[in-house]
């Protein structure tokens, strides 16, 4: 069997730990099995690395940044390998670029363009484990980036590529649960859980799993499995859809969050003017990712939109608005930092139309106020202040986890 194996920051956070990931890996080749190893940098260098350089200059050029970012992988890369090669394996590290990964010429968040496995599948020929440096690839000659959390990505990718017959992601939680279990201690770790509930979770805000880890998982068909890298417990399967549940199932799967989110309005918008498509295509050249939108009719001739942005945005997106406002007319503008958005997710909802009213009354009687709104056939957001994140979480995981009892979550092991 061909695995590839995905080990995160804290999982080679020291090097206490980065020898316990190498007597996982041993142990793997030693049951007969090839492994193709993918590691993150060492527990929060990505972030150290990012604060130097915001200690140093006001603008962060985007390809130095990569430049920079990407050292953090090929100390944690090379650790490892030295390690496999003490343990009489044989073993190498390799960069992004040495590992045959090409990106769009972006950098930052690039995608995966293609992955050149020649090097790689020389290597699991000759008997040698490959060490490969997550979160980084190559595009023009020049080191890109995957964006925050992109060695999840890494390593589906190279799965895909390599048609391995396992992606393991090993990380610091037993798997996925009904919600991030550092604010929900009582969130049940599911056994299995669909690509597009993951792909909603991971969307809108749960960390565990890089979004476009998900979406390649999906369309690559590869089967991808998280788990930890402390115990020996059984992990969360990602499959295609969960069989077993199809009826009987719980509504809600699991609850996500995420925080610094701002919201814009824009007061006063004649209608004549179409100043949605000129507000949203004027963000979008400006490179601003908006979330939820809300339209809401004045009068004939007037319309209010409100819209959300990241927090670190809100400036820029002002801004970019405010000069529109000659052309089309508007009010006013307005913003609000400090808010948040949580999310009840479960394909189980397309048939259940009381879900939404349900998460209301919850936060109502939580005393909670929601702020905006927006849902798809297996979501509901719900738009809060942000200090009242942790409490909102808790209270939709009572009434859509804890108080349901349709159906077992999880295989306690
Ligand atoms: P790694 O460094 O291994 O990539 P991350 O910190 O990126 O680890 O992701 C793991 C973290 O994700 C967990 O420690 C947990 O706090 C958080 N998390 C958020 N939502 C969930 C969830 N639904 N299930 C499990 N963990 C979650
Ligand atoms: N080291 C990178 C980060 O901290 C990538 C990753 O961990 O997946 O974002
Ligand atoms: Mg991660």
């Amino acid at each position: 069997m061909l695995v590839v194996q995905k080990y995160g920051g804290t999982s080679v956070g020291t090097t206490e730990r980065i020898r316990a990931v190498a007597d996982r890996v041993a142990q793997t080749t030693r049951a007969g099995h090839a492994c193709v190893v993918v590691v993150s940098a060492m527990g929060h260098s990505t972030d150290a690395l990012v604060q130097l350089a915001e200690e140093l200059v006001e603008h962060r050029d985007a390809r130095e940044m990569d430049q920079l970012l990407a050292t953090g992988e090929q100390v944690s890369a090379s650790l490892l390998a030295m390690r496999l090669l003490e343990l009489g394996f044989k073993a190498k590290s390799l960069t992004g670029w040495q590992a045959g990964i090409q990106t769009e010429p972006i950098h930052g968040n690039a995608r995966v363009s293609s992955i050149d496995t020649n090097t790689l599948q020389q290597l699991i020929a000759d008997g040698v484990i490959p060490v490969v440096t997550g979160f980084q690839g190559i595009a023009n000659g020049q080191v890109t980036t995957l964006g925050r959390g992109g060695s999840d990505t890494s390593a589906v990718a190279l799965a895909a590529a390599l048609k391995a017959d396992l992606c393991e992601i090993y990380t610091d939680v037993d798997g996925i649960y009904t919600t991030d279990p550092r604010v929900v201690p009582e969130a049940v770790k599911l056994a299995d859980i669909s690509y597009d509930e993951m792909l909603e979770l991971a969307n809108l805000g749960a960390q565990v799993l890089h979004p476009r880890a998900v979406e390649n998982a999906k369309h690559f068909e590869v089967p991808l499995v998280v788990r930890s890298s402390f115990s020996e417990k059984d992990g969360t399967n990602v499959v295609t859809m969960t069989e077993n549940r199809m009826e009987g199932r719980r509504v809600v799967t699991g609850i996500a969050f995420e925080r610094q989110v701002a919201r814009i309005a824009v007061i006063g918008v004649p209608v004549q003017e179409h100043g949605l498509a000129v507000i949203f295509s004027e963000l979008a050249a400006h490179g601003v990712n908006v979330d939820v939108i809300v339209q809401s009719v004045v009068d004939e001739a007037a319309v209010d939109v409100s819209f959300t942005v990241n927090e670190a945005d809100v400036s820029r997106a002002v801004s970019v608005v405010s000069e529109l406002q000659e052309t089309l007319g508007f009010k006013k503008i307005e913003s609000e930092s400090k808010l948040a958005k949580v999310s009840i997710v479960g394909a189980g909802m397309i048939s259940n139309p009381g879900v939404a009213a349900q998460m209301f009354v919850t936060l109502r009687d939580a005393g909670i106020p929601i702020h905006m709104v927006s849902t798809s056939e297996i979501k509901v957001s719900c738009v809060v202040r942000a200090g009242d994140v942790e409490p909102a979480v808790q209270a939709l995981h009572k009434t859509f986890v804890e108080a349901d009892t349709t159906a077992p979550l999880t295989k306690s092991r």
